[in-house]
C-alpha cells in the first residue's frame, strides 16, 4: 500500500469513480470495502490518518450492547449481536471472545442481571458465544481476585467480543486495496462539485502533505465523516441544520496488576446512570467511559478533569487497590457522532442506531451507529448509493468477506498476532536484518521492524501514525511512547529519504500531542 502510487492512479483517472467515500473511520472504510468488493470503482479520501477520529478511541468492544437492552432498543441489540458474530468470523486475528463479570453488591443484582443476560444470550442466536451464568462470591473472586470484596455477593458472567479498533481500521484500508479500490489518507475534501442540475458529481480534495489540490469526479459521493458530518452537509447546503451532537467518552489505561486475570468488569449502572467497563487489553487494563456533551467537533479531544476523577473514583470502588493519577499510563478521549433526537434527551440516552440520509443533490450521508455495526451500515449505504449513482445492482458480499490479515489461529502470547497473516512479512524483515528485531522500548513489546512495515505496507506517514494507530504505544503507555519517538522518526526518515529537519519536526509535534495523554 503505497500512497504515491495511489495518488498517481487518482491523477491518471480520467473517468468518473463509481463511488467516492469521504472519511476513513470505521464507517467510511466499511463503505469502501463493501463498494469495492461489489466491483465498483471506489476511492476513499481521509483528511488525516485512517481511524484518527473516533474509530481509534473506542472501548474496544465488539458487542451487542447490554445497555441498549436495558434501554429497550432490542432491534439494535439483535443487529449488533449478529454483526459481532460476523466480525469474529471475518477477522479472527483481531477479534477475540471476552468474558465479563457484572459484580453483585445488592441481593437483587444477581437475579436481575442474570435474567437480562439470558435474554442477551438468546438474542445472539446461532452466532452466540458462551452462555452467561450466575457465579457465587468465591467463583467471582477467583476470576477477578482484585475485585473489591467488601459487600460482594457474587456476580454474573457473560461473553462479548473485543478487538483492536485502529488495527482493524488499517486492515479494512488494506482490504479496500485488495478488492481493487483506493484508500487515501491525508487527503481532505474541501468542496463538493455539482453539475448544472445541482447534482453532486465529485469533490475537490487537498493533499495535506504536499498541499496539491485535486478535482475528482464520481457518480455518487458518500459522506462518512463521523463528528464532521455537518461540515460536508453544509458544503452541500449551507442552510441545512446540524444533525450531529458530539458526546465525549474518556478512558484511562492502567497496568495489568490492577486486574491481572482475563475477565473484564462491567458495571451496568453507576449512580449517575452510566455504564463502566474495566477491560484487559494488550497486557494493560482500560477503564471507562464517560458521556459528556461537547459543542464542537475536534480530531484531538481532551479529557476533562471531572471525567478523569469520575473514572478514578469508580475504579476505586470496584478494585482492591485504588488507582491514583500517577498510575495512569495513558488517558484518551473520543467523540461519539450521535444523531440529534427531536426531543432533548441526555446524550447517554440517544440511540446508537445508524442514520442514513440522501440530500436533494444526491449526497449520501451515513452516520451514528457503532464500530460493531460498521458492516451493516456499509451494506445499507451502498444499497442506497447504487440507486443514486444509477449503477448496475450487485449484491453485498461482505457477510463472508475475510478482512486483510485473516488468520484463524494465532499465538496471542506474541504481540505480532495483531498482524494476522502479515506477521510472516514482519518476521522476514527481521530475518533479513536482525537489527529490526530489537525492541523500541523496554516497557512495550514493539520492535523496529513494525515501523518499517507500517511505512512500506500500511501507509503510515508520520510518527503519530506509527505510535498511535499501527502500534498502540500512545494508548498503552504515553510516556514510553514519547521516549520511542527519536528512534521511530529516524527509521521512518530512512524509509522516506528525509533528513534531520523532518525528524526534529516529527519529534516536536508528537511530543506536543502526547501531552494530552499523560496525566501530570
Ligand atoms: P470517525 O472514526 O471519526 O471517522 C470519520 C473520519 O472522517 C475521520 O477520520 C475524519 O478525519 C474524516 N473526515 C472528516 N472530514 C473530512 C474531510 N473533509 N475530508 C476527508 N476526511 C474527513 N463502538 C463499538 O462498537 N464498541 C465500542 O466499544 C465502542 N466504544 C466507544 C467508546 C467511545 C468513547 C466512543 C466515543 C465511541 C465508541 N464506539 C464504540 C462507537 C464507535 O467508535 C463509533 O461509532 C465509530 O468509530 C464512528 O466511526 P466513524 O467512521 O463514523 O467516525
Amino acid at each position: 500500500m503505497q500512497r504515491e502510487n495511489f495518488i498517481q492512479q487518482v491523477e491518471e483517472q480520467n473517468e468518473f469513480w463509481d463511488v467516492i467515500v469521504i472519511g476513513g473511520g470505521s464507517t467510511g472504510l466499511g463503505v469502501a470495502v463493501d463498494a469495492a468488493s461489489r466491483g465498483y470503482h471506489t476511492l476513499l479520501l481521509e483528511m488525516h490518518d485512517f481511524a484518527k477520529g473516533t474509530s481509534s478511541r473506542s472501548t474496544k468492544l465488539v458487542h451487542g450492547g447490554v445497555r441498549y437492552l436495558q434501554q429497550g432498543d432490542v432491534s439494535l441489540v439483535i443487529e449488533a449481536l449478529r454483526e459481532r458474530g460476523l466480525m469474529i468470523q471475518n477477522a479472527p486475528h483481531l477479534v477475540n471472545h471476552q468474558s465479563f463479570i457484572v459484580p453483585s453488591y445488592e441481593w437483587w443484582n444477581g437475579p436481575f442481571y442474570g435474567a437480562g443476560l439470558k435474554v442477551y444470550d438468546a438474542l445472539a442466536g446461532k452466532l452466540g458465544i458462551n452462555k452467561s451464568r450466575n457465579l457465587s462470591r468465591e467463583e467471582t473472586m477467583e476470576k477477578i481476585p482484585t475485585l473489591e470484596p467488601e459487600g460482594l455477593r457474587g456476580g454474573v458472567i457473560y461473553y462479548d467480543g473485543q478487538f483492536d479498533d485502529a488495527r482493524f481500521a488499517i486492515n479494512l484500508a488494506q482490504t479496500v486495496m485488495d478488492e481493487g479500490g483506493i484508500p487515501l489518507n491525508y487527503m481532505k475534501v474541501t468542496a463538493l462539485i455539482k453539475n448544472n442540475s445541482g447534482f453532486v458529481e465529485g469533490v475537490e480534495a487537498r493533499d495535506m502533505i504536499t498541499g496539491k489540490d485535486h478535482t475528482i469526479n464520481g457518480r455518487v459521493v458518500i459522506n462518512a465523516t463521523g463528528i464532521f458530518t455537518d461540515n460536508i452537509i453544509h458544503m452541500d447546503d449551507p442552510d441545512q441544520g446540524d444533525i450531529i451532537q458530539c458526546a465525549q467518552g474518556v478512558h484511562i489505561v492502567l497496568d495489568k496488576e490492577f486486574m491481572p486475570g482475563d475477565t473484564a468488569i462491567m458495571v451496568p449502572e453507576t449512580e449517575d446512570g452510566r455504564v463502566l467497563f474495566a477491560v484487559p487489553w494488550h497486557n494493560k487494563v482500560i477503564v471507562g467511559t464517560t458521556d459528556t456533551p461537547i459543542d464542537k467537533p475536534t480530531l484531538e479531544p481532551v479529557a476533562l478533569e471531572e471525567e478523569i476523577d469520575f473514572i478514578l473514583d469508580h475504579a476505586e470502588k470496584y478494585l482492591i487497590r485504588n488507582p491514583t493519577r500517577k498510575d495512569v499510563k495513558s488517558v484518551f478521549a473520543g467523540l461519539r457522532p450521535l444523531v440529534r433526537p427531536d426531543d432533548s434527551k441526555k446524550t447517554s440516552q440517544i440511540s446508537r442506531s445508524h442514520h442514513l440520509q440522501v440530500s436533494e443533490s444526491g449526497l449520501v450521508t451515513i452516520t451514528g451507529g457503532k464500530w460493531t455495526t460498521y458492516r451493516k451500515m456499509a451494506e445499507d449505504t451502498v444499497d442506497q448509493a447504487i440507486m443514486i449513482a444509477g449503477l448496475e445492482m450487485v449484491h453485498c458480499k461482505t457477510q463472508e468477506l475475510r478482512i486483510h490479515g485473516w488468520l484463524k489461529y494465532s499465538d496471542r502470547s506474541d504481540h505480532l498476532y495483531t498482524y494476522g497473516s502479515d506477521k510472516v512479512g514482519i518476521k522476514k524483515l527481521v530475518e533479513a536484518d536482525p537489527f529490526l528485531g530489537e525492541k523500541l522500548h523496554k516497557d512495550l513489546p514493539y520492535i523496529k521492524a513494525e515501523v518499517v512495515w507500517a511505512v512500506r505496507h500500511e501507509m503510515a506517514q508520520t510518527v503519530e501514525d506509527v505510535l498511535s494507530r499501527r502500534t498502540r504505544a500512545l494508548l498503552l503507555d504515553a510516556k514510553a511512547s514519547v521516549e520511542m519517538v527519536p528512534e521511530v522518526a529516524a527509521i521512518m526518515a530512512g524509509e522516506f529519504g528525509r533528513g534531520k529537519d523532518w525528524i526534529n519536526s516529527e519529534v516536536r509535534e508528537y511530543t506536543q500531542l502526547a501531552k494530552n495523554y499523560i496525566l501530570s
